[in-house]
């Protein structure tokens, strides 16, 4: 187990980067979100991990933690991106309450498909914003569902406020 995170490791990591198909699979690990991370709803990326809006939100600002790495578990994770993974749980809370405004956050983690996991091959931790007496924002779920702009203004707004958070 204390050898999860050696160099061997790290080859076999960066030979299988993207996993055809994948919706969260992503094409460049780090750096600078690119017009093609912004266009998949990318709002930060981490060292290990990276955060994204859902495209099918169960509330505006349903925001995805997810590691580069295509795995299914989370004992799948070395420590480093356990830890990164952590991190950006922690950021996004920030981000969340500054660009929502919310009162609460449900967090969770569906492992496999009997926990209904959607996209069971790829690790996800969700992160969704609440408010009190929610059922009034029912009108603004279903429009984001219905709008991609308000989904492209949402991940511009999200990015920046990650931006802001970490500087
Ligand atoms: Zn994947």
């Amino acid at each position: 187990m204390e050898n999860m995170w050696a160099p061997w490791r790290m080859e076999y990591i960066l030979s299988q980067k993207e996993h055809k198909g994948c919706v969260f699979c992503l094409e460049d690990w780090g750096g600078e979100l690119t017009q093609k991370d912004s266009e998949r709803l990318v709002v930060y990326k981490g060292k290990h991990c990276f955060v994204m809006l859902n495209r099918y939100p169960y509330a505006a600002g349903h925001l995805m933690v997810i590691p580069y790495r295509h795995v299914m578990d989370i004992t799948d994770l070395a420590e480093e991106e356990r830890s990164d993974f952590m991190e950006l749980v922690n950021i996004s809370c920030k981000a969340l309450r500054k660009v929502c405004r919310c009162d609460g956050i449900n967090m969770g983690i569906n492992l496999g498909k009997a926990a209904g996991a959607g996209i069971a091959d790829h690790l996800h931790g969700h992160l969704v914003p609440r408010w009190e007496g929610d059922s009034q924002f029912i009108a603004v779920v279903a429009d984001v569902r219905l709008i991609p702009e308000r989904l492209e203004t949402m991940q511009k707004t999200f990015a920046l406020a990650f931006k802001e958070i970490m500087e």
